[in-house]
């Protein structure tokens, strides 16, 4: 804030001015700066409070004869029932700009209020996706204070009817031509106020605790996958139900498998005399090994579907499968006798036994030839 300027000057009128002159300055400014017609104009709202503040003292006799003398209202006490009203003209500003000022903490709200959502994110392992299972998870969250009952009242004390307002929550105040209703500052438009607050909860009827939560993760849960936990959110505000806690399911990538709806791909390397001749292998599953038959002749990218092996479908219809798909490894040291022994083989070739290599020549050929 800036030093206070000088109330003439804030009203724009001379030091002679009538009191019809200053009260006529008053409203002219107070339409021009009101913070209805300039929404969310911080400046605005500055001046709009500067322009109450100069009508509050230049438009009462006594306290203008006051300023006049000593520069100031009250003399010796500052402005004294001034921070009433500047205190109040924020909550006028919190009730026109609501959910504007996040800042000020307190909500307007009388009644019950739903605690809050809150969201916890569970990373699992891939099998326990696969499986599904309870898991054991600490909250820590707000709950109704035992001492008080949320209260927030001492033992043996109960919250009293606010004097200010008279319970309604609500202060009125005229200012020149404005009545404005306000939230009253006193109970935050609670209409109570705790004259003795619970030593526990420091009087917020709340206290910070860790709960501990049973999860039921789904088989064949997602990646991704929101749990909606009804009621384990944070305890309500003066009776209001509980809010709802998200759980956010996490899963980790397995070494071996990856994911693909329900079904399970899982890269298989071969040797390429496997590949040739065909061979039976065991390949791992999410459950256990199984023997699988690689036929003669499969190549990199054939895929060999086992049915049943793949994850259960999360909503109990049926499990995927298992794919697996061949890689051939071509042999990179080779020993003296198995490279006689290949070209032996390579002599023995005759194109029939390659069709994609004939194939592709052939292509080359009449594009070129
Ligand atoms: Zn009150
Ligand atoms: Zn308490």
């Amino acid at each position: 804030m800036n030093a206070k300027r000088d109330y003439y000057e804030v009203l724009g009128v001379d030091r002679e001015a009538s009191p019809e002159e200053i009260k006529k300055a008053y409203r002219k400014l107070a339409h021009q700066y009101h913070p209805d017609k300039n929404p969310g104009d911080r400046s605005s709202e500055e001046r709009f409070k500067e322009i109450g503040e100069a009508y509050e003292i230049l438009g009462n006799p006594e306290k203008r004869a006051t300023y006049d003398r000593f520069g100031t209202a009250s003399p010796g006490r500052g402005f004294e029932g001034f921070g009433g009203f500047e205190s109040g003209f924020g909550s006028i500003f919190d009730d026109i700009f609501e959910g504007f000022f996040t800042g000020r903490a307190g909500r307007t709200t009388r009644g019950a209020q739903r605690g809050a959502d809150l969201r916890y994110n569970l990373e699992i392992r891939f099998e326990e996706a696969a499986t599904g299972g309870e898991k054991e998870i600490v909250i820590p969250r707000m709950e109704s204070c035992h001492a008080c009952r949320g209260t927030g009242a001492k033992a043996g004390t109960q919250p009293v009817t606010c004097r200010t307002c008279r319970g309604t929550g609500q202060v009125r105040y005229s200012q020149g031509f404005l009545t404005v209703s306000q939230t009253c500052g006193q109970c935050r438009g609670e209409g109570r106020v705790v004259e003795h607050p619970c030593p526990t909860c420091r009087g917020l009827g709340q206290v910070r605790a860790e709960r501990t939560v049973t999860v039921k993760i789904p088989a064949g849960v997602e990646n991704g996958t929101r749990l909606k936990l009804a009621g384990e959110g944070e305890t309500g505000v003066r009776g209001g139900p509980p809010g709802d806690l998200y759980v956010v399911i996490t899963v980790k990538e397995h070494p071996l498998f990856a994911r693909q709806g329900d079904d399970l791909y899982c890269e298989i390397p071969v040797s390429f005399t496997q590949a040739a001749l065909g061979a039976q292998i065991e390949i791992p599953t999410i459950t256990g090994r199984v023997t699988l038959k690689i036929p003669a002749g499969s190549q990199t990218g054939s895929e060999l579907r086992i049915k049943g092996k793949g994850l259960p479908n999360v909503r109990g219809y049926g499990r995927g499968d298992l794919v697996a798909r061949i890689f051939v490894e071509v042999p990179t040291h080779l020993t003296a006798k198995q490279r006689d022994l290949l070209e032996q083989y390579a002599r023995l070739e005759d194109g029939a036994g390659s069709p994609l290599v004939q194939g592709f020549w052939e292509k080359v050929k009449a594009i070129f030839d």
